[in-house]
């Protein structure tokens, strides 16, 4: 796990990561909801796809569009093990943590906040 400001200054240096953006759909989905909503849909779903020691088509777990949370994980580099192992020094192979879905989560809504702020 990582300082955030540090990381979501090294996210900034990515250009792939920096051109993920929300949809208009993506976007008003999370302005109707709010970000209290949104974050449990971003709890669901980290514990459901990524916390696994050995999640189910790891690699491809998240979609490019359909939900402002799977877009959010792209930008963030928390879109699979490998990228939560490259990106934010979590090793692969073993279960998340309580402490490291909080920190995933905590990221995801990091971006979301800015994003729509
Ligand atoms: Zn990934």
């Amino acid at each position: 796990m990582r300082d955030l400001d540090e990381l979501f200054a090294e996210l900034d240096r990515s250009e792939f990561r920096r051109s993920k953006r929300l949809n208009a759909k993506d976007a008003a989905y999370l302005r109707d909801k709010g970000i209290s909503v949104i974050k449990q849909h971003a709890s669901d779903f980290v514990k459901k796809r990524l916390a696994p020691a050995l999640p189910d088509n790891d690699g491809r777990q998240t979609p490019w569009r359909g939900h402002p949370v799977f877009v959010a994980q792209h930008a963030t580099a928390t879109c699979c093990r490998s990228c939560l192992a490259k990106w934010h020094r979590i090793e692969k192979g073993e279960a998340l943590t309580d402490a490291e879905i909080d920190y995933v989560i905590r990221v995801i809504c990091r971006w979301l906040e800015n994003t729509s702020s």
